[in-house]
């Protein structure tokens, strides 16, 4: 399994298109894609799913039964809306194919536009993205309360004191901590007014070859052509690649992500291979 530092998040697992994704941010408690299922994620108690290709999503039976047999609670698992359903029939099939019963588990439907308070402070807002089926990304953001500029420089006890009374002496501002495009064409800068400045970004780029344009277009997949335009907009940090076609050598995969990012751009990302 591969792991990379970002900062203070750290990226888990491995990335390969139509073989599998699963992704998982220790810190944060949670997993993007489940593609197929490690036995070290099993704890893990968040996991969100960005659309049902099955490298994306086959892990999800071994996460819950696994949880469910060691007596774990169920973990929130978010998918898809449109799909859901669906997605739980299959679930509940293998279930009782498996014991006879149906597993204890929780799986919410979202859809652009959602936000979803997890983990005491930490919020995921959904994001739309475009590919051969419903799709969604994911921006997670750490919900913190701000003491309000009137009250600056008042001594602790003061705004204590005002507290208790009632008054609201703090705003909510949210700081945007890690995004997870998965399969997409398109990269929503402006579904969000946070996206642009994640800590992290996760970003899938599939082809890279100039002969695969086509297939990149056809099977609605980020082509590295498109990428410098697409990471201009974005503020942050780290930017990690992901899912590209195993048709690429790493050798290959480096030399074209060298040959076509700027120093500055291939000095803030690094490659899922
Ligand atoms: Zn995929
Ligand atoms: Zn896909």
């Amino acid at each position: 399994m591969i792991l990379l530092h970002c900062g203070n998040l750290t990226i888990e697992g491995e990335s390969s298109s139509a073989v599998a994704t699963y992704l998982r941010v220790k810190e944060l408690d949670l997993i993007f894609d489940l593609g197929r299922c490690p036995l070290s994620f099993i704890g893990t108690g968040h996991v969100f799913i960005s659309h049902f290709h099955l490298d994306h999503y086959f892990g999800l039976p071994i996460y819950i039964s696994q949880r469910w047999l060691g007596g774990i609670p169920p973990g929130e698992i978010y998918v898809p809306h449109d799909g859901a359903n669906q997605l739980q029939e299959i679930i509940n099939q293998i279930s009782l194919l498996d014991c006879g019963r149906i597993w204890n588990y929780h799986l919410t439907g979202v859809q652009a536009g959602d936000t979803i308070p997890f983990r005491g402070n930490l919020v995921a807002h959904v994001l739309p993205l475009s590919h051969r089926v419903p799709v969604v990304g994911y921006l997670i953001c750490e919900a913190r309360d701000k003491l309000k500029p009137e009250f600056y420089g008042l001594p602790g006890k003061e705004i204590a004191r005002l507290r208790r009374a009632g008054t609201t002496v703090t705003n909510r501002i949210e700081l945007p901590l890690i995004a997870y495009l998965g399969d997409t064409c398109s990269i929503p800068i402006q579904a969000h007014p946070l996206l642009n400045k994640c800590q992290v970004l996760i970003c899938e780029c599939t082809f890279l070859l100039p002969e695969h344009r086509e297939r990149a277009e056809k099977t609605m997949h980020v082509h590295l052509d498109t990428l410098p335009a697409l990471l201009e907009g974005f503020e942050s940090e780290h930017i990690v690649l992901t899912h590209f076609s195993r048709r690429y050598t790493p050798k290959t995969i480096h030399e074209q992500i060298n040959a076509v990012l700027s120093p500055e751009d291939r000095a803030r990302v690094q490659l899922l291979i």
